[in-house]
């Protein structure tokens, strides 16, 4: 299948080649028509299946035709949980919008940085992407009105409720029309999920792209049986040996990551932390680094690293397990993505045994393990 068949206007296919790229992925076949034709969707995906631009594009399609003339009444809002997503979400509005005939200005706001230049840039913005507790102040101080939503979308709503966004999102509910598309993503279906959902969501196409699975099936999976004090020497033996350039390890608190990264960088691996507790622009910048390639190592936890979107990400060391089988799922899916196989390394201690065999059970698949104390961890 080609984009030219989901209804899209020439304008739009015209900026989706301007990006050089060719086919839909299969949310991107189900959902463009859907929400061309209004309907409200409910997308079960996780990053990497493509799910930002399988709303972005229709929503493009949509203002070209009818742009917002109000201004400080913005069209389309977008809620996220967090700042890295929402400034990932706007650049995907402006890599499709910039070609557009009709401009589209979209603004991402998040909380953790001045509220005043945010109040500036709210000028004329058709598409806001926002964090739900900087949107609700940015409404208070009336920078910005809701009552010409046309479009709500919740990206990563399963994550948003999991961070305690939910009060928040009830208020916002309440202050945008009742007459609305809505198009709620999310990388599980739970009930808190399906609340949502019997709460807003009308007669919503349901779609699940269970690419888990499969993904799984391409990452190459190791487990390292190591004691809790060797972990570090672990860690870097395998980093130096495998000389492996682009590294996300994953740890189970936020001090865990710090520490983690101060132990690289002593030993001469450029590492960096990130997590709720760092400032906004650290996390930018670490991110940045990472993803063009000039930070080796990435340390973070479960809750900012859904957002990190990398095309290829070729290695994930798991320095601690994370709690549920479905995170350490999400984890390692990361690799695997886009046919490119990657890998995915656990170091697990006598205590995780059990919690490891779980896991293993749950993903249906069995990993191999290596015992560390015949390495020499000491190179
Ligand atoms: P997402 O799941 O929205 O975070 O997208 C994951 C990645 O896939 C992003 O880097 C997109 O630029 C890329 N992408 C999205 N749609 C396509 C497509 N149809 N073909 C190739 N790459 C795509």
């Amino acid at each position: 299948m080609s984009f030219t068949s989901l209804g899209l206007s020439r304008s739009l296919l015209n900026a989706i080649k301007d990006q050089k790229i060719t086919k839909p992925f299969p949310i991107q076949e189900q959902a463009i028509p859907a929400v061309l034709q209004g309907k409200d969707v409910m997308g079960i995906a996780k990053t990497g299946s493509g799910k930002t631009a399988s709303y972005v594009l229709p929503i493009l399609d949509d203002l070209q035709k009818n742009p917002s003339t109000k201004n400080r009444h913005v069209n389309v809002l977008v809620l996220v949980p967090t700042r890295e997503l929402a400034v990932q979400v706007k650049d995907v509005f402006q890599q499709f919008g910039t070609s557009l005939p009709e401009r589209i200005k979209t603004l991402a706001v998040y909380g953790g940085v001045s509220i005043n230049p945010q109040m500036q840039a709210l000028n004329h913005v058709n598409v806001l992407v926002a964090t739900p507790g900087r949107l609700l102040d940015l409404v208070e101080s009336n920078a910005v009105h809701l009552s010409e939503i046309k479009t709500l979308v919740i990206d990563e709503a399963d994550k948003m409720l999991s961070m305690g966004f939910k009060d928040e999102v009830d208020r916002i509910f309440k202050l945008i029309p009742k007459k609305r598309q809505n198009l709620l993503f999310s990388a599980t279906l739970n009930e808190d999920i399906d609340s949502i959902n019997q709460w807003i969501l009308k007669e919503p196409v349901l779609i699940r792209i269970e690419e888990e699975k499969d993904s799984i099936e391409l990452i190459k999976q190791l487990g390292y049986w190591v004691s809790e004090e060797k972990k570090g020497p672990l860690l870097r033996y395998l980093i130096k040996n495998g000389d492996l350039k682009q590294v996300l390890v994953f740890t189970a608190s936020t001090y865990k990551a710090d520490n983690v990264a101060d132990k690289l960088r002593k030993n001469g691996i450029d590492a960096s932390a990130i997590h709720s507790k760092k400032s906004q622009t650290a996390r930018l910048d670490s991110l940045a680094r990472f993803k063009a390639g000039t930070l080796r190592v990435l340390v973070t936890t479960d809750l900012l690293a859904r957002g990190i979107d990398i095309e290829f990400l070729p290695h994930v060391i798991n320095y601690e397990l994370p709690r549920s089988p479905k995170d350490y799922i999400h984890r390692i899916g990361r690799t695997g993505r886009a046919e490119s196989p990657g890998d995915a390394i656990s170091l697990i201690t006598p205590e995780d045994k059990h919690h490891f065999k779980v896991i293993q059970k749950k993903m249906k698949k069995w990993v191999d393990m290596v015992d560390s104390e015949h390495l020499n961890l000491k190179g």
